[in-house]
């Protein structure tokens, strides 16, 4: 995945300016910083739920909204757009699940309407996925009779249902109880250690992203004032910016 001179503004308001960084296959990078410093529209914009000012977003190679034909910045068309976004899984905050469907149903979904397997296909693929989340004997109950953190986990099996090359974690433990907040991260790392999804994450959870990165970025007013690996951030951050930001979190 790679952000090729990214700027995003709402109205006057630049959030990302000029930004550039890439994320190589299989790697984990965590994005972290204060709020408001524009790490959640960095994942609004992968999944094309924000729309790029200027600059280039691509992955696995391909253009997400934009690309350069000819010397001319150009839209992509729809069908590649949507081709390329199915390799991309997003677990939300507010788990977002679909409220009308059943734990099982959630999960099929897009396997059944984007992917295009059969029933046969993608039952036994989401009652795996919903064994690794801990989850496979509410296969049948609705979202609304689940703890937020056993939503949270579906939500994740859900994304995993698409075989994504990426997955972007918002974070995903914001909205829960304190004391379900470990559940959810223990599937994380799980997945992380057995897995070679890249994964770029946004979390307030320092010891987690410790856990699971390969590289930190710590980003401030759109830009990366830092980037390493965490035991670098974590114990000997350079930047005045993050010492004062790790002090505050910590
Ligand atoms: P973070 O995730 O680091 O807290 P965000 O990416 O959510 O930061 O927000 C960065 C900036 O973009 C903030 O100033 C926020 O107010 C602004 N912003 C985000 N989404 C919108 C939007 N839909 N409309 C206008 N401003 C927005």
């Amino acid at each position: 995945m790679e952000f090729r001179d990214v700027v995003k503004k709402f109205g006057d308001n630049t959030v990302l300016n000029d930004l550039n960084f890439t994320v190589a296959k299989g790697e984990r990078v965590t994005l972290i910083g204060p709020s408001g410093s524009g790490k959640t529209t960095i994942l609004r914009l992968v999944m094309t739920l924000e729309e790029l000012t200027g600059g280039y977003v691509f992955v696995g190679g391909d253009p997400l909204q934009y690309e350069d034909r000819g010397g001319k910045r150009q839209r992509v068309p729809d069908k590649v757009r949507r081709r390329t976004t199915t390799q991309i899984g997003m677990v939300f905050q507010h788990f977002n699940l679909f409220p009308n469907m059943s734990v099982l149903e959630n999960i099929i979904e897009a396997p059944l309407h984007v992917m295009g397997l059969s029933k046969a296909e993608a039952i036994p693929k989401a009652e795996a996925l919903l064994e690794k989340v801990g989850m496979a004997d509410k296969r049948d109950f609705n979202p609304s009779q689940l703890s937020g953190g056993q939503q949270q986990r579906v939500a994740i099996a859900r994304a995993l249902a698409m075989d994504p090359e990426v997955l972007l974690l918002d974070e995903v433990t914001s909205a829960l109880d304190p004391e379900l907040v470990g559940e959810v991260l223990t599937v994380l790392k799980d997945i992380a250690e057995e897995t070679d999804i890249s994964m770029l994450i946004v979390t307030h959870e320092m010891q987690f992203a410790r856990d699971v990165s390969d590289r930190v970025m710590m980003f401030d007013e759109g830009r990366i004032v830092e980037e390493g690996a965490p035991e670098k951030i974590f114990s000997s951050p350079e930047s005045q910016r993050t010492q004062d930001f790790l002090r505050a979190v910590l």
